[in-house]
């Protein structure tokens, strides 16, 4: 029995358990079976990445990416402020400095025309996060990547078939980071892909990925027996997890006409509040594509917000605010270099998200609705 609705509910295709128990029969269960290279193929076909690499999880396709990048002790990484832990550990664990960039003033992705000013000749890496899905501009991304020889990484972890201008997203990166959270829009639980976009890392990214063998390189035939070649890690998942995501992957379409229809819904009943002043929603750019990932509410300040959860858990409705910026979090604070990053700031106090999955029925999304105008009333 449900007594609450819930923030999240993980979507279940159905053909999960069967995939599960295929993969089993057919005595594969171990990585880089059929189901992993279905979801390879998935990713390379239909959004066009180069290369892909099924993970355990989008921050180990991230430590997989920090390795590939290959840095030094003192190199440094542009990131945005506002958003998950998960972009800044593992280019940290490989002795990176994190520079941290603040988000627009009207939309909590970075703010691109602010990101020049911190490059230095330290700088190895530019990261952009699409927030919600909405593209970051990648246009000025790429152009600064190109400018200052930078490698450019995508976080993908909301932006699962979204486009800037008709492109995928995530296929403008050296690099792209997917995660299968089951947050996310498709889920495995936990599992994350890496895409490899520049052609230079794939032969190490094989190694990498495998333990640091060739086994790649000797499935393809061009030698006669694997062996360790370099140094490599395990980020390769199980075949029980890619059977459990390939389930969704097939059902991509209906997952995602069916969200973009929920956020809509939100958009139609809520704006609004922004009308009168009492709530801005979010807003896509033209270059844009909206993939449905969640639905947010910007409210005046954090009392308010605060204030607006405490009355939708009273209405037994679940909302949730978003990062708080990881340039003053308890581990970083000291390390950060003082700059303030006003916006970033303003997003983690002011920031709601309404309950967003798969099976929200539209008149739920409607009450819901209807409870958050109530409290403005
Ligand atoms: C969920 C999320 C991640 C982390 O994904 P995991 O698969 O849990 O490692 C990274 N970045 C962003 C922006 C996320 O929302």
């Amino acid at each position: 029995m449900i007594d609450k609705i819930p923030f999240n509910k993980p979507y279940f295709a159905g053909k999960e358990v069967q995939n599960i128990v295929n993969a089993a029969y057919y005595g594969h269960l171990s990585g880089n079976g059929a189901f992993t290279k279905m979801c390879h193929y998935f990713f390379e076909e239909r959004w066009g990445f180069k290369k892909t690499y099924m993970t355990t999880s989008c921050t180990d396709a991230f430590e997989m990416a920090a390795l590939l990048m290959d840095l030094k002790e003192g190199d440094e990484v542009i990131m945005p402020s506002f958003t998950f832990v998960s972009t800044t550990s593992p280019f940290m664990l490989r002795g990176a400095n994190i520079v941290f960039a603040d988000s627009l003033a009207d939309h909590p992705n970075m703010d691109m025309n602010k990101v020049e000013a911190l490059i230095t000749d330290k700088t190895k890496v530019l990261l952009v996060m699409h927030y919600g899905g909405v593209a970051v501009d990648m246009d000025k991304a790429v152009a600064l990547a190109k400018k200052y020889d930078l490698i450019l990484m995508e976080d993908m972890a909301h932006a699962i078939d979204s486009y800037y201008k008709g492109k995928p997203l995530g296929t403008f990166g050296d690099f792209a980071a997917f995660s299968f959270h089951e947050t996310k829009n498709v889920s495995s639980g936990e599992g994350g892909l890496l895409a490899v976009n520049n052609e230079k890392y794939i032969d190490k990214a094989d190694i990498i990925w495998d333990k640091g063998t060739n086994r790649a390189a000797f499935e393809r035939g061009e030698v006669d027996q694997y062996e360790w070649v370099g140094l490599g890690a395990s980020y390769m998942p199980s075949e029980l997890i890619s059977g459990m995501l390939y389930a969704q992957l097939e059902n991509m379409d209906d997952i995602q006409q069916k969200r973009i229809k929920i956020w809509e819904r939100y958009y139609e009943n809520l704006k609004v509040l922004e009308e009168k002043g009492f709530a801005k929603v979010p807003h896509i750019p033209d270059f844009s594509t909206n993939n449905g990932h969640m639905f947010y509410l910007l409210l005046d300040d954090k009392m308010q917000r605060d204030a607006l959860i405490k009355f939708m858990d009273s209405k037994h409705i679940m909302t949730v605010f978003h990062y708080l910026p990881l340039h003053n979090s308890p581990y970083y604070k000291s390390k950060h270099d003082g700059r303030p990053l006003p916006n970033a700031e303003r997003f983690a106090d002011t920031l709601i998200r309404l309950p967003f999955f798969y099976e929200l029925p539209l008149m739920i999304v409607d009450m819901i609705s209807d409870k958050v105008k109530e409290f403005f009333n």
